[in-house]
């Protein structure tokens, strides 16, 4: 059976796709910036391309079954977003249309049906995610006997799983109290890089904020949204809303995703009763090289060494935030390093949420892209304000052979506050 989506019937999330999709004057500024059209070259692997595809699939003249492999493939990186001189906001129309498209989903293979359901269930709740990592790494070993889209997930597994490390629910600020903040801490993060929260609550607290670690929170609900589970995402949204206290200056996110996703908290409770509540909180949420920029960053040491550092911009900051300068400027407080820029620096590393698991080909080339680009700079080290970005660029250099370290923007002020940049 070929399905359409009526778009009289979508009320107020209809009414965002129209607008997005009326917006767009087929200029074409945008191709360019887009990945999978400069991997593929195909016209219906562009934003503009892809805008065409939504509009025709909603009015009824393209079925859903025509146009989804195009949408699939889109990592919804959200580059083409700042090219677009007539402001068109492809993110709300992308994430919109898949949240209506993806019950009506027929087409999907078993296998993949299968790897949804197994990533819906374990990425968002980080003690399934931690269960399952530990597991998978196991699997690694019998990677050959793995179904293709199960070797996929193992395959971007660290070698080993760092310990857990609890948060406590709250974090004093040393010396006078500058502000504070509640911290999301993430899913996926907490199991592959718990250090990043550590370092996180040293920082803020080093520059006199202090910080809240609401018990109860859980996923941002970032990934359900990018694969079209808006309910799952607005259980996870509520949650949040319910959880995090209002009486404070900022909710600090250290995961771009995250950012991102609390930012499309209006769009997705567009119309519903937490409207307002949706925005007020989206209104707060900060990402930490944001909310430190704006609070001002106390002047940490200069390095023992020189170091010469690559920062990776994360499409989810970048792009979907207009992040690129705070990273940059915190970074550049450090006497003794050096900020380098990475060719091609504007495209996607290829992670892109659960994009690297289910496209793992269009991934893969984007990954290695990335990799080597990085690699042209002849930097010690690689700084980024993703975990996603991480998981995928350390992958993509190990399997280069020449891995290197990757911190979050973050653990560098962390350990050059320390003292410790060289031998952490
Ligand atoms: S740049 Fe904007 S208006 Fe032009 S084709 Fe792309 S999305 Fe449409
Ligand atoms: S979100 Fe990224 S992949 Fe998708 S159309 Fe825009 S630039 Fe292309």
């Amino acid at each position: 059976m070929q399905h359409s989506i009526p778009i009289d019937s979508l009320g107020p999330q209809g009414e965002i796709m129209a607008q997005a999709v009326q917006t767009c004057v087929h200029c074409g500024f945008c191709l360019p910036t887009c990945p999978t059209y400069r991997l593929l070259g195909e016209e219906m692997d562009s934003p503009r391309g892809r805008i065409y595809l939504m509009k025709e699939t909603l009015e009824g003249s393209v079925t859903l079954e025509e146009s989804a492999p195009f949408i699939d493939r889109c990592l919804g990186c959200l580059a083409c977003v700042p090219a677009c001189p007539s402001g068109v906001p492809y993110g709300d129309l992308l994430t919109s249309f898949r949240a209506h498209a993806e019950p009506q989903r027929s087409d999907r293979p078993a296998s993949q049906r299968m790897q949804r359901l197994l990533i819906r269930q374990t990425l968002p709740y980080a003690g399934r995610f931690r269960a399952a990592a530990r597991a998978g790494r196991l699997g690694k070993r019998l990677s050959a006997l793995l179904p293709d889209r199960l070797r996929t997930m193992v395959a971007l597994l660290p070698d080993e799983l760092p310990q857990a490390a609890p948060l406590p629910d709250f974090y004093p600020a040393q010396g006078t109290r500058r502000a504070r903040v509640a911290l999301l801490v993430g899913c996926v993060q907490q199991t592959l890089a718990p250090e990043i929260n550590w370092a996180t609550l040293r920082v803020l607290s080093r520059n006199g904020v202090e910080v809240l670690i609401p018990r109860g929170q859980g996923c941002c609900g970032a990934l359900s949204m990018h694969i079209g589970q808006a309910d799952q995402a607005r259980d996870l949204a509520r949650a949040n809303l319910a959880t995090f206290p209002n009486d404070v200056d900022a909710v600090v996110t250290n995961a771009a995703g995250c950012g991102s996703g609390m930012h499309e908290y209006p769009v997705l409770f567009k119309g519903l009763a937490e409207e307002a509540q949706a925005a007020a909180f989206a209104g707060k949420a900060l990402d930490i090289s944001v909310f430190l920029h704006r609070l001002g960053l106390s002047a940490p040491p200069p390095l023992a060494q020189p170091l010469r550092v690559a920062y990776h911009d994360a499409c989810h900051l970048a792009n979907a935030q207009g992040v690129r300068s705070e990273p940059r400027q915190l970074l550049s407080h450090i006497p003794n390093l050096t900020l380098l820029e990475i060719p091609d620096g504007e495209l996607c590393c290829g992670s892109a949420g659960a994009y690297n698991l289910e496209q793992p080909e269009i991934a893969h080339q984007l990954g290695e892209r990335k990799a080597r680009n990085i690699l042209t700079t002849g930097a010690d080290a690689i700084v980024t304000g993703n975990i996603g970005c991480m998981t995928q660029i350390a992958a993509h250099l190990t399997r280069l052979g020449q891995p290197l370290p990757l911190w979050h923007t973050v653990q560098v002020l962390d350990r050059a506050y320390a003292g410790v940049m060289r031998n952490a």
